[in-house]
């Protein structure tokens, strides 16, 4: 075989490497669909400071820390326009979510 057979050879070899390493990366930084983005509701844009600072205050969260406590739940929830949108509260200002909770969580009357 001759030196230039060899080196072509080895060059084919290492370009195929390269490719195959290229192609795992550009398989690894795929990301995996995660379902529909989770809802949103934590924009305080137009919100006087008081009312931001009630939010903080009461501990509004966008999604629960309390099992079986959502403030889809809660007595104080206005209900959203459609499924998939951001609701209202009786006790705090702005877009509140579902799925959201706050330390005046109080169960909906039966
Ligand atoms: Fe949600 Fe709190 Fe309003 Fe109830 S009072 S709907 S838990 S933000």
């Amino acid at each position: 075989m001759s030196e230039s057979m060899t080196s072509r050879r080895s060059f084919l070899g290492k370009s195929l490497a390269v490719l195959a390493a290229g192609g795992t990366l550009a398989a690894c930084g795929k990301k995996e669909s995660s379902g529909p983005k989770a809802l949103a509701c934590n924009d305080t844009t137009g919100l006087s400071d008081a009312d931001k600072q009630m939010r903080t205050t009461l501990g509004y969260v966008d999604a629960t820390t309390q099992a079986g406590k959502e403030c889809s739940g809660c007595q104080l929830y206005k209900a959203a326009p459609a499924e998939g949108q951001c609701g209202g509260c009786n006790v705090l200002k702005g877009s509140i979510n579902p799925k959201g909770y706050c330390n005046s969580w109080t169960a909906k009357a039966t």
